[in-house]
């Protein structure tokens, strides 16, 4: 006689709950998926509001990254790419910075404006290029290092480093100092220079989306808290035991620091949190006509950059409307907010802004874990915790959807593995 199927959980269903089920999944070996929020994608969600699609925070998917192109279905995203570039607010007027690969007329273009990149930094960006070539991962073997100390090393002038990478990568780690890793910046690097960026057409939360639709039927348990974790045991919010062989935890860090008993995990450090403003406008009062970031060159702030989504992807607004999205780095508390957020708007794109209509403000205080970013470390944490018990998440890779990807297909396979199934 057999032995029965060994009990399964895995708790979250961000993305790297999805793709430690899907390892699963395509093995044949069941589970529960356990979930506490109303639907999938934990960071990565959209909500639609009168017909807007707004992501939860501003953010961008990447291609090019190895761990996404392994498990997603491109095509059916339906990803609307993003210009490769910039265009940089300093002093009082915009100044484009174009991929001379992705856009090679918008660079030659302007390859007399020095205010954000010279002639030399431009050269250091070939040679940038050349360095990020190929990565897949962020390339351990570099010496640990933080960004801005590493820009400068490398030759890039004050001045790029201030107006450029500072907002433009200042707003991907979520922190202007540039003290997260060099080996992050040079795999995103790798991954913007090899794939541009991107968003889908119906939203972010289009990527969870995919990977739940393949979900076994009744795997998946939303509105499911869990309160504790213990060897064997997952307890509910509601008071429910639940036995299971192998529990795999799919949370965020400080998630699985209160979940667990004392000294499982280590206690977290702060997480870098983000604030984004949405506001809505009719073609009229729209004067950015490409899909462009806008960036704060001048550091002034407090917003760091600007985007018109729909004109990504005319599908996250209506039929004649635009949906502008307006991100700050941290959550500054001032009661004025939208009030200081229309000045600088105004500043940049003149009085059209006093008829943007604000559609929405999104605080993210848990946006990304510290440690990760800061200090990669030689190696990613282990997915097995002790025998029975797995981890996965960003914070256990790369702080991106890469890593969160990533951190879950190892999470899976190693269960595989502890069960005797082929991976
Ligand atoms: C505003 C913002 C912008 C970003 N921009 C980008 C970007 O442009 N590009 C990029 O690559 N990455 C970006 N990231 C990072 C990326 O989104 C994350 O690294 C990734 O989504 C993390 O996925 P995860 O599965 O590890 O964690 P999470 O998404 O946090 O998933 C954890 C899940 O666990 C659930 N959970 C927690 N506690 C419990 C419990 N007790 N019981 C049951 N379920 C529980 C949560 O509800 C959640 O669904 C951004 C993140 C944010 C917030």
């Amino acid at each position: 006689m057999s032995s029965p199927a060994p009990k399964i959980v895995i708790i979250g269903a961000g993305l790297a709950g999805l793709a430690c089920a899907r390892v699963l999944a395509r093995s044949g070996v069941p589970f529960t998926l356990l979930e506490s929020s109303n639907g999938v994608g934990g960071r990565v969600r959209t909500d639609v509001v009168d017909g807007f699609r707004l992501d939860r925070g501003f953010q961008v998917f990447l291609p090019a990254y190895p761990e996404a192109r392994r498990v997603l279905d491109y095509a059916a995203l339906d990803l609307r790419p993003i210009f490769r570039g910039a265009d940089v607010f300093v002093k009082d007027r915009f100044h484009r910075v174009a991929d001379p690969v992705g856009h090679p007329v918008c660079a030659f273009k302007s390859l007399r404006d020095e205010e954000v990149v010279s002639l030399r930094d431009k050269w250091f960006t070939l040679v940038l290029r050349k360095e990020a070539f190929g990565l897949k991962e962020p390339p351990r073997g570099l010496p640990e290092m933080e960004a801005e100390d590493y820009l400068r090393e490398f030759g890039f002038s004050e001045r790029m480093i201030d107006r450029f990478f500072r907002p433009f990568f200042g707003g991907i780690f979520l922190e202007k100092d540039l003290r997260t890793s060099a080996r992050m910046l040079l795999f995103l690097f790798s991954m913007f220079d090899r794939g541009g960026s991107a968003l889908p057409a119906q939203g972010m939360q289009a990527i969870p989306d995919q990977l739940a639709v393949a979900l076994p039927p009744g795997s998946l348990k939303l509105n499911t808290p869990v309160a504790h974790v213990r060897r064997g045991e997952v307890g509910l919010d509601s008071g429910e035991l639940i036995q299971a062989d192998h529990i795999v935890l799919a949370v965020s860090e400080d998630a699985a620091f209160r979940l667990l008993p004392n000294g499982v995990v280590s206690m977290p450090k702060p997480s870098r949190s983000t604030t984004c403003l949405y506001f809505a406008a009719a073609e009229a009062d729209m004067p950015l006509k490409d899909p462009i970031l806008h960036l704060d060159g001048d550091g002034r702030g407090p917003v760091n950059s600007v985007c018109v989504l729909s004109r990504i992807a005319p599908e996250y607004a209506p039929p004649g409307q635009h949906l502008i999205s307006a991100s700050i780095i941290g959550m500054p508390s001032s009661a004025e907010l939208e009030d200081v957020v229309r000045d600088q708007m105004t500043r940049w794109f003149g009085s059209c802004v006093n008829r943007w209509r604000h559609l929405r403000s999104l605080q993210v205080r848990h946006a990304h874990p510290e440690a990760r970013q800061l200090k990669l470390g030689e190696s990613s944490l282990a997915p097995v915790i002790e025998p029975g018990l797995y981890r996965c998440g960003d914070w256990c890779e790369d702080v991106s959807i890469n890593g969160a990807l990533l951190s879950g297909r190892r999470a899976g396979e190693a269960l595989l593995r502890a069960i005797g199934e082929p991976v």
